[in-house]
Order: C-alpha cells, then sequence, then structure tokens
C-alpha cells in the first residue's frame, strides 16, 4: 500500500518559518490573470487540517491552513473571479472560480470564537517565511475525504507525530479551549 502524502510542503520535513516574517501575497493558480491577495502579517495557528471543506493541492491527504486578522487581508488582483464556495457554510470561502483554489476563508457571524480572523493557505505565495503548521487538525475526517483508508490512520498518524505535527481529530486544545471559553462567556457560565 502506497504511503499517504501529508501535505507536499510538509512531506520531506516541515520547515521553519521566520520569526521576523512581515507577510506578503498569495497568487491562485491560473496560468494568467491570477488573483492575488495581500496578506499584512505572519500568519498564526498554522497547522494541517484533514477536513472536507478546506481546500488541498492534487494528491494530498491534508491542507496547509492558517489564520490572520482579517484587516490584514486584501484582495489586489481579479477580485472578479472570486466566488463564494457555500455561503451557508461558518467559514466563507473565497474561491477562484478559474483554478478551484480558496484564496480566504472569512468568518461573518459575529457571535463565532474566531470572527475577525481569515483562513489563509500560505502555500499559494512565493515569498518564504510563513509560520510554519505545528499540529494536526480533524485527522480522522481524511478517510471521508478519501484521503486514506481507515486501515492506513495509525500509519497517518504515526508519520504525524514524526513531523512534528502532533495529531488531533478536533483542533488542537489551545483552538478547543478558546471556542469552549468564547461559548462560556457569552451563556454567563465564565464571568470574567
Ligand atoms: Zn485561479
Ligand atoms: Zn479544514
Amino acid at each position: 500500500m502506497n504511503a499517504v502524502s501529508i501535505h507536499p510542503s510538509v512531506d520531506n520535513g516541515v520547515r521553519k518559518g521566520d520569526a521576523g516574517f512581515k507577510g506578503g501575497t498569495l497568487q491562485c493558480l491560473c496560468a494568467t490573470d491570477k488573483v492575488e491577495v495581500k496578506v499584512d502579517a505572519q500568519v498564526a495557528h498554522s497547522h494541517v487540517c484533514g477536513c472536507t471543506k478546506c481546500w488541498k493541492p492534487k494528491g494530498a491527504a491534508f491542507a496547509v491552513i492558517a489564520v490572520v486578522p482579517r484587516d490584514k487581508v486584501s484582495v489586489t488582483a481579479h477580485e472578479e473571479k472570486l466566488g463564494i464556495v457555500d455561503d451557508t457554510a461558518t467559514i466563507q470561502r473565497h474561491a477562484c472560480k478559474g483554478c478551484g483554489v480558496h484564496m480566504y476563508g472569512r468568518i461573518e457571524n459575529k457571535d463565532h470564537a474566531f470572527h475577525g480572523l481569515d483562513f489563509v493557505h500560505t502555500e499559494l505565495s512565493p515569498q518564504s517565511g510563513w509560520e510554519e503548521p505545528r499540529f494536526a487538525a480533524f485527522v480522522s475526517s481524511i478517510i471521508e475525504g478519501g484521503g486514506a483508508r481507515p486501515e492506513q490512520m495509525d500509519g497517518v498518524r504515526a508519520r504525524l507525530n514524526e513531523l512534528g505535527l502532533t495529531p488531533y481529530d478536533s483542533l488542537n486544545p489551545p483552538l478547543m479551549d478558546a471556542i469552549s471559553t468564547h461559548l462560556a462567556k457569552r451563556s454567563g457560565v465564565l464571568k470574567d
């Protein structure tokens, strides 16, 4: 059985980002008239994601995705080629209608714990120095997405651990705690 490709940018090892990196541009995969998005900051919470919604390059079981404040994200070329993949989804993924790549995902629900953050794929950038992925989210979902068979999952999780990408079947504990804290404050369970 062939080994599962996690993602081309980490299959040969995770390359660390630069602490002083200040951002760059993302470009879609169209040969001409590329959609370009400017990201004016370093990203945070970079991870590989096995969910069925994130855009993945061909052959990869996981996406690489990170967040950045939405006011740091702007479309600088060919905005007319962008469309929302599913406007009922929590994260509205703005994708290129030409090549299908997701240029940024935005949460419009002001009550959501991650409102104010956009989701971006830094592999679409010609610049290097972006924060490297640091954990693996929604690992079990790659079965649903067709990235691996159930009997391959022990191997996938072993490989993720070997790469330093601790596998979780949801988000990692800091992000799960952030969501729960947000909900507890909203309901009044947490007073401060
Ligand atoms: Zn495109
Ligand atoms: Zn995902």
